[in-house]
């Protein structure tokens, strides 16, 4: 069966280094709060050209020390997308929030910024833009809208890091940004992991305590905080694979553009905005017979995902913040993501559009 995503494969690309970096953390001693986690939070916000990292135990933390960070409390709304992981959501209501929904863009499924006013009201304090499948969110409007209100923009990077937006990295755009380091991510660890960037210090020192009981020093809680740190472990194996980030992306981008070029005459494909960097975290097809078509690639061999098969705002637990979301609820019906991830061969790959081409 071809995997549509194995991060045994990334382990296995750089074992050398991740065994040996492994090693030392575990001969070091020092395993929470230490020195990989304080060089993997510089070189990360380095890439970004940014100034402050605060690595988290994941990224659905991630989110939600962001929100608390900014200030968003019980009562206040945060607009963003149902077609997402349903940590974006848990992470608003985790912070005592309420999400208002939009739909998203029918070519390219990130949220439409022209949704916003319909979704807008005066407990509105926050928008939270998805960058999903490794494309960026049209950026500039969702910016622009929350200027002219006084709106904290936090970006959901979980899917999309290394991807760009004109020329500029995603993380970089609004008050704060936030990443999972989940395994299959386009920067796994090995385990849980997660990190917000921000270029403001306040935050950045605010995110810090929140982390770690509000501790500013030991023992002496200033603020009210929780626990949610990345271990020394998940640090140095980030520290290692960080480096091949820009080349794996590449590599994804390469088996995209080869499924597109192959699929093109015969399937619904995924699509990138002229301005986007698309980072591929996902290869997202659209088909009528979605079912249908996974059924038959499973019975060739070939391993596929829906992202995602209910929409937030149809789960049971959250049909009260449901809406009409009809782009949403489309992809719920016709999404199908191809096995994609920088160690699949070109065989493989392949193998994969012929079985596709047998099913057309
Ligand atoms: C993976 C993901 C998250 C959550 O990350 P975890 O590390 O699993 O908590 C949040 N948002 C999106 C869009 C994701 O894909």
């Amino acid at each position: 069966m071809i995997p549509c995503s194995t991060p045994l494969a990334q382990y296995e690309a750089y074992r050398d280094e991740i065994d040996l970096a492994v090693r030392s953390v575990l001969e070091s001693g020092h395993y929470i709060l230490g020195p990989q986690l304080t060089a993997f939070e510089k070189e990360f916000a380095h890439y970004h050209g940014l100034a402050h990292c605060v690595g988290v135990a994941n990224g659905t933390d991630a989110l939600q020390v962001a929100l608390v960070a900014c200030g968003i409390q019980a009562g206040d709304e945060v607009i963003t997308v149902a077609h997402t992981a349903v940590a974006t959501v848990t992470a608003i209501l985790q912070a005592g929030a309420t999400p208002v929904f939009v739909d998203v863009h029918p070519d390219f499924y990130t949220l439409d910024a022209s949704q916003l006013e319909a979704a807008y009201s005066p407990r509105t304090k926050a928008i939270l833009p998805v960058h999903i499948y490794g494309q960026a969110c049209d950026m500039d409007p969702i910016l622009q809208f929350a200027r002219e209100r006084n709106l904290q923009v936090i970006e959901d990077c979980a899917q999309a890091h290394g991807a760009t937006y004109k020329g500029k990295k995603v993380g970089t755009f609004g008050q704060v940004a936030c990443f999972s380091f989940y395994p299959t991510k386009n920067l796994g660890a090995l385990g849980d992991g997660g990190a917000l960037l921000t270029a403001d210090p306040v935050l950045a020192e605010k995110a810090r305590l929140l982390r770690s009981y509000g501790w500013a020093e030991r023992y002496i809680s200033h603020i009210h905080g929780w626990n949610s740190r990345l271990d020394e472990l998940q640090a140095a194996v980030l520290r290692v694979k960080l480096p091949h980030l820009d080349a794996d992306n590449a590599r994804r981008q390469k088996l995209a553009y080869f499924y597109s070029q192959a699929l093109g005459k015969t399937f619904s494909l995924p699509k990138v905005a002229p301005e986007n960097g698309h980072v591929f975290h996902l290869y997202a097809l659209r088909h009528q017979r979605r079912n249908e078509l996974q059924e038959f690639l499973r019975s060739q061999g070939v391993q596929t995902l829906v992202h995602y098969p209910v929409p937030v705002h149809l789960q049971p637990a959250y049909t009260r913040f449901g809406r009409s979301l009809p782009v949403t609820e489309a992809l719920a019906r016709e999404e199908l993501s191809l096995p994609l991830f920088p160690q699949l061969t070109e065989d493989e790959a392949q193998a994969v559009v012929s079985a596709l081409l047998k099913f057309a």
